[in-house]
């Protein structure tokens, strides 16, 4: 019997309220597949804090991140900054995030986005934590603010990387790190992606759901529901591993080598699972 795997997931929004009825199950059914450890993603002050006290619930299991999205970028203001920074120096929150520019749908103002972002970069720097980065259509605007602020903070990882190669680049030569999420199993808009993968060096490259968004298009049997969950991770690793022809157990260990080492994080035979 193959070894089991042993995952990060990176990107797990699990204070979302479609997990209210079965939230324990979903956790549980991660860990038994090999999903140990997540880190739960906080994109508003409300969800940062609601995702810091699931990550406290289940310890060495759950940790978090504390931020607010470009989505809620207009809801920004000068006390959030004093909330996020109390949220950050909580032992379970490991990175500042999620932030970033979306200029996809622009829910908030790019200035508003740009406003949020860059006091979350400088966050992060007082801190010395990690950035959970969101970019979207915003590639040259994420590269030069992060640019900009890149002898400051210790590291990012720009989530759910969907872009071209000439975005990857220049993460890379930012010495970024890289988020993959099921997007890759997308045969209608992730086919870019495989050729990508390859080209990321593997101490930068990370798995993640981003649960309960972005289901793997390609499982079998097709699920019931769209709802995308941490157990999942384990496909995606399956067909990242595929794409890159070596075994899942070692893209497995390499990755959440990685993502132990990024977020700070226990290995997982110190966890209390
Ligand atoms: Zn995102």
């Amino acid at each position: 019997m193959p070894e089991a795997l042993d995952l990060v997931d990176i990107g797990v929004n699990l204070a979302d309220d479609c997990f209210d009825a079965d939230r324990e199950a979903v956790i549980t059914r991660a860990v038994e597949a090999g999903v140990g450890q997540m880190i739960l993603t906080g994109t508003t002050e409300a969800e940062s804090e609601a995702v810091l006290r699931l990550a406290e619930q289940y310890p060495g299991v759950c940790y978090a991140t504390a931020g607010i999205h470009p989505h809620y970028a207009k809801d920004y203001a000068a006390s959030s900054l004093k909330t996020l920074k109390s949220l950050c120096l909580q032992p379970a929150v490991c990175a500042v995030g999620e932030t970033g520019l979306d200029f996809n749908r622009n829910f908030s103002l790019p200035e508003q986005q740009e406003q949020a972002f860059a006091a979350q970069i400088e966050l992060a720097a007082e801190l010395a934590m990690p950035l959970f980065v969101h970019e979207r259509d915003a590639g040259q605007r994420v590269f030069e603010m992060l640019k900009h602020y890149r002898d400051h903070f210790p590291e990012a990882v720009v989530h759910c990387f969907t872009a071209e190669k000439r975005d990857l680049y220049r993460y890379l030569d930012l010495d970024l790190h890289i988020g993959i999420t099921g997007w890759v199993c997308d045969e209608r808009r992730g086919a870019h992606l495989i050729p990508l993968l390859s080209e990321i060096p593997p101490g930068r490259l990370m798995l993640e759901t981003d649960a309960p968004y972005l289901m793997p298009r390609d499982l079998k049997p097709k699920p019931k529901t769209r709802r995308n969950e941490p157990v999942n991770l384990v496909h995606i690793c399956q067909r990242i591993a595929a794409h890159l022809n070596i075994a899942p157990q070692q893209l497995a260990a390499q990755t959440s080598a990685n993502a132990r080492r990024f977020f700070s994080l226990p290995g997982i035979q110190d966890a209390n699972v």
